[in-house]
């Protein structure tokens, strides 16, 4: 029991978990193998000011975890792939290997696909819970080492929407303001983000400006802890925010309070856009979007007036067949009023996982190299070919949707996965695991044998942040240094380690000392980190990207003299809206939403096997409206079946009230559950993101009790 362990040394480093980026002192007893952390708590640092969640406090546990990978692991002939979720036996479908079998073993299998079917039959995702010099290396791997432009991670499960935009219209994909600017914000919109659950820390940062009477506004179908603290509340129906940011757009426009001299000065587009928005009145839209249209007059004319409003977005907008259309809006309504480019003003998206933005940033995105450089430009190639010393190819890659659907239909035959699980994260999981189960050849690199690792051929055990030095961007564009507080355990080994021997027998010659070689090359090939330095982390901590040379100092506010485009100035960009890819019906009338809860973390992997938060959320459960419940006769505890036209479910049903009537929530942490079984695989057109929150359901009692 932790009680019996008094702490000897304190290790400062950062939280495995959200896009906050809370600083953390982890306080570790203990010598060699059977060092444990005691406990967590916050640093004073730029992001969290000593602030943790319960994530953050308490899930650091899983690091210990018995279930642990600590050996390579090889797939036994003759066995089945398949996500073999019988706990008394996971690894039966594996024998232990070395390192050297297991690398050789791993590496022939791309090679040999490689050599009979072409480079673009091999695939690779990398992880947002590595560090950015492990998301370097992982894409620099898959670029010259296979050969293809094949490359992604979960952003494109989270974000994509939103960064396709905003390189379209602001020329940058990152937050032009950090969380806490909302303490010098006038008014802050949330919309289709449940900050309490997701991002805590940042959370506080709202409740306690909403309490100095900041005009907090949630935009959301569902009623989140937040909405508590609310100024104004808007639960419209799933599926209209298009609808209900163009009648706020009309709204500003209509009643002359739009800042004609910032649209003049910094600005383009913006006739096509006032012209296409100006048919969405609030009235005209009021039974499309469920909100009255005094309400969304009020809210626009208060954010338009601020004097300073900002806006904070999460993935109930960048998760939509319209993802883009969304975003287009926000972007819309900060260029038309100017609410950007000052403190407590702007666009955050607010990223889940805490180097989704850095490892965004170091190229695990198929259509951009480092630094949103895009593939499809030659002078961009030839740049990186040279720092690389290798050819690339120019056709950009395929997305994590798209490659799971080449899988399936056999042009993509080999994958090397570190640190994600598309085997619980992507939509329509029976295609997805169909997809991976049918590749002729699966490296996959992890902690745990996660759904994913169930199906590989090759396992290599890796490492946790706990064990791992290097430098992780969040949400606020901080680029902060991890340091390791715990020893790898058993013979797992470090992440840029692993992909480096890789490499090498893939025919590349890496000579990386270690993470501070990577940072500098990194650096040199990323001019937004141009003026980064490993020395600069250690000393500073936590340093504000862009920063384009030493000398320059940093931005936390962007765009306060112009934009990062062609021309220096924001674009509009017209959109109407469109219907989801899948809409209720007779067979499935209700609507499906997905997401998270505060104490799980995406898929689970880590925050499952964390004892104390896995304690507080342990089984499957999902959220309806009591009258819905009532109406199959089903009380609030009791079991009911999921059914969408991919498949179904069965879990606990909970009465919540800020669940509207017609829609039912669900967490995808839950491996006994898999929301993700549920969901369905249609694509944005320009972000390539599923559309995780809506497909039409139908509800029932459940078979069994
Ligand atoms: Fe960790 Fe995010 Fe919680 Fe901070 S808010 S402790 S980064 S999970």
């Amino acid at each position: 029991a932790a009680r019996n362990w008094v702490p000897t040394r304190r290790v400062d480093s950062l939280c495995p978990y959200c896009g906050v980026g809370c600083q953390v002192s982890y306080h570790v007893a203990g010598e060699g193998a059977a060092q444990k952390i005691v406990f967590a708590e916050g640093r004073d640092g730029p992001a969290n000011a000593g602030r943790l969640c319960v994530k953050g406090r308490y899930g650091f546990t899983y690091s210990r975890n018995r279930q642990r990978l600590t050996v390579p692991l090889i797939r036994k002939p003759g066995i089945p792939k398949g996500v073999n979720l019988d706990p008394a036996d996971p690894l039966a479908a594996f024998r232990e290997a070395s390192w050297e079998e297991a690398l050789d073993f791993a590496a022939a299998g791309l090679r040999r696909i490689k050599d009979a079917h072409g480079p673009h039959a091999l695939a690779g995702f990398g992880s947002a819970k590595g560090s950015n010099e492990e998301a370097y290396l992982f894409q620099k791997l898959v670029r010259t080492g296979f050969g293809t432009h094949n490359v992604d991670h979960c952003t494109r499960l989270c974000h994509a929407s939103s960064v396709a935009a905003l390189l379209e219209g602001i020329g940058s994909g990152a937050v032009s303001n950090p969380v806490r600017d909302v303490e010098f914000a006038d008014l802050a919109i949330v919309i289709g983000a449940n900050p309490a659950a997701n991002h805590p820390v940042a959370a506080s940062f709202m409740k306690n400006a909403a309490e100095r009477g900041v005009k907090l506004v949630m935009m959301d179908p569902r009623e989140t802890p937040l909405a508590r603290h609310a100024w104004r509340f808007l639960q419209f129906h799933p599926d209209a925010d298009v609808a209900l940011l163009l009648s706020m757009a009309c709204t500003i426009i209509e009643e002359g309070l739009t800042d004609p001299d910032f649209i003049a000065a910094r600005t383009e587009g913006f006739e096509a856009f006032r012209d296409a928005a100006l048919k969405y009145t609030p009235e005209r839209m009021e039974a499309v979007t469920g909100i009255p249209a005094a309400t969304v007059r009020e809210v626009a004319r208060a954010y338009a007036r601020g004097p300073n409003s900002i806006i904070f977005w999460g993935m109930g907008v960048s998760q939509h067949t319209h993802g883009t259309d969304n975003s287009r809006c926000l972007i819309a309504l900060a260029l038309m009023t100017g609410q950007i480019g000052r403190p407590g003003t702007g666009l955050h998206p607010l990223r889940g996982q805490n180097n989704v933005q850095g490892a965004s940033d170091a190229g695990l995105i198929p259509m951009m190299l480092p630094d949103y450089q895009r593939v499809s430009e030659p002078g961009v190639r030839a740049r990186f070919e040279a720092l690389w010393q290798a050819p690339l190819s120019d056709t950009p890659g395929l997305t994590v949707v798209e490659i799971m659907d080449a899988a399936c239909e056999g042009r993509i035959r080999a994958m090397y996965i570190e640190g994600e699980n598309p085997a619980m994260s992507d939509p329509d999981l029976d295609h997805a695991r169909a997809g991976l189960a049918k590749l002729e050849h699966l490296v996959v690199q992890d902690i745990f044998l996660t759904e994913t690792a169930m199906l590989a051929d090759v396992v290599l055990p890796a490492s946790s942040l706990y064990e791992k030095t290097g430098s992780f961007t969040n949400t606020d564009r901080l680029v902060q240094l991890a340091q390791p507080v715990l020893p790898l355990p058993g013979d797992a080994r470090q992440d840029w380690w692993i992909i480096q021997e890789m490499a090498r027998r893939l025919g590349l010659d890496w000579h990386y000392a270690g993470p501070h070689e990577v940072f500098a090359e990194l650096a040199q090939a990323m001019p937004s980190y141009a003026g980064l330095s490993w020395d600069m982390l250690e000393r500073e901590g936590a340093v504000v990207a862009p920063k384009f040379s030493a000398a320059e100092p940093s931005q936390p506010v962007l765009f306060q003299q112009t934009f990062p485009t062609a021309s220096g100035r924001g674009r509009f960009v017209p959109v109407s809206p469109l219907p989801a890819a899948e809409l209720p019906d007779d067979d499935y009338p209700m609507v499906l939403i997905t997401g998270r809860v505060l104490e799980h973390w995406h898929t689970g992997s880590m925050t499952r096997r964390a004892d104390v938060l896995d304690a507080l959320d342990p089984v499957p459960w999902c959220g309806m409206h009591p009258d819905d419940l009532a109406s199959i006769g089903v009380s609030s505890g009791g079991r009911v079946r999921l059914q969408t036209r991919r498949g179904q479910l069965e879990l606990e049903a909970r009465a919540d009230e800020g669940v509207r009537q017609g829609s039912v929530f669900m967490a995808f942490c839950y491996h006994e559950a898999a929301a993700n079984l549920l969901t369905q695989p249609a694509l944005d057109p320009f972000g390539k993101i599923p559309e995780f929150k809506y497909c039409a359901l139908r509800v029932s009692p459940a078979a069994t009790v």
